[in-house]
């Protein structure tokens, strides 16, 4: 049986993101005998065909129109529909991040394509492509086998491993030339302002370290920033975190936020409420931090520290630097 796939290259700030070379891993894992296809758009798309063709990738689609440089949702509908059209694929991976879930939907609507969104697995059964996802707010998996025909697919980040790199690999380019009228853009980016300092993007990280309303403050978020220094780790938080404004939303985990699985989640003066396990439940190991010994955090946690985070916290961080840097 031979597949195409195509992988929808997610690129932030001329960087590819990691749950790109998760979906090439996919594709190439799904494809059997099949082309995979990638398309990175921007004007320095260029630049990354090379790491796309060691991580699994057999052709690679180039579009550098500079009026892709920054996404926007109009442009890159117009770009990503005329790539699918040139490709011809049978099944198409993009990440679950803020921009495979803005443009997925539309792309699936435009061409009538079945879309499973935030899989946390791919496999090939029987012939047939079984996708995986969560459902009830990740406390249960469902599994989707797909039949003959075209399906779109958003992969959670880190749930699959990207391929290890092969460096003797190198893949087909064509640059595509597409076509972008200016009056069917919406929106114009003039600006971009961070909500968030520069650090390990959250939804990719490997290790978060995430507080809740027992941090207390802004101030009391300092000694989290520590430790996540020493670790490499991003810094997380509770809507109750948020919402007391101790930091910026765009640090939210759980339901009404971002949905993280990293190898490794500490949380610390977070009780551990229904939504708040909905954006991390899913992590590999989770330690948590909690005063309270019946706080429900310790349900789902690996290892549990009943204790002042304000204690235990900065002795982690003093032990970690020992061991680490
Ligand atoms: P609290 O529940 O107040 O817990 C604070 C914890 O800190 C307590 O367990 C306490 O024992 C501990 N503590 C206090 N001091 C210390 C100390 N010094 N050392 C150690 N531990 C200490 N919540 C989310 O997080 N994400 C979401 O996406 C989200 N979406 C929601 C959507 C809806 C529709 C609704 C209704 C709610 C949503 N919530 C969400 C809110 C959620 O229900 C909880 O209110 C919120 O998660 C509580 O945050 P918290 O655990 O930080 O605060």
């Amino acid at each position: 049986m031979s597949k195409n796939g195509l992988v929808l290259a997610d690129v932030r700030d001329g960087e590819l993101r990691h749950v790109t070379l998760e979906c090439l891993a996919a594709a190439s894992q799904v494809m059997e005998d099949g082309v995979v296809t990638v398309a990175v758009l921007g004007s320095n798309a260029k630049d990354l065909v090379e790491k796309l063709s060691h991580y699994g990738a057999d052709r690679v689609v180039t579009v550098t129109n500079p009026k892709l440089d920054q996404y926007t949702t109009d442009a890159y509908l117009q770009a990503f529909l005329q790539v699918i059209e040139k490709t011809d694929p049978d099944v198409i991976f993009t990440g679950h991040t803020a921009v495979g879930r803005d443009v997925s939907p539309r792309i699936a609507a435009r061409l009538q394509l079945g879309l499973v969104s935030d899989c946390t697995a791919v496999d090939r059964v029987d012939g047939k492509i079984v996708f995986t996802r969560p459902i009830y707010a990740g406390k249960a998996f469902v599994k989707k086998a797909v039949r003959e025909g075209e399906v779109f697919a958003t992969l959670r980040p880190n749930n699959i491993a990207a391929l290890e790199a092969d460096t003797s690999r190198s893949a087909v380019v064509e640059e595509l030339d597409v076509t972008i009228a200016d009056d069917s853009l919406r929106t114009l980016i003039k600006e971009l302002v961070r909500k968030t300092a520069d650090g390990v993007d959250l939804s990719e990280a490997r290790i978060v370290v995430a507080g809740g309303r027992g941090v207390k403050s802004a101030e009391g978020f300092q000694p989290l920033y520590e430790l996540a220094e020493v670790l490499g780790a991003a810094v997380g938080a509770s809507r109750g975190a948020c919402d007391a404004e101790y930091c910026d939303y765009a640090l939210q985990i759980g339901q009404t936020g971002k949905v993280v699985t990293p190898d490794l989640y500490i949380a610390c003066g977070i009780s551990g409420a229904i939504q708040h396990l909905a954006g991390m439940s899913n992590s590999k190991v989770i330690v948590a931090i909690n005063k309270d010994p019946e706080a429900s955090i310790f349900s789902v946690a690996d290892y549990g520290i009943v204790g002042d985070l304000f204690e235990v916290v900065p002795m982690l961080t003093a032990e970690l630097k020992e061991v680490l840097v």
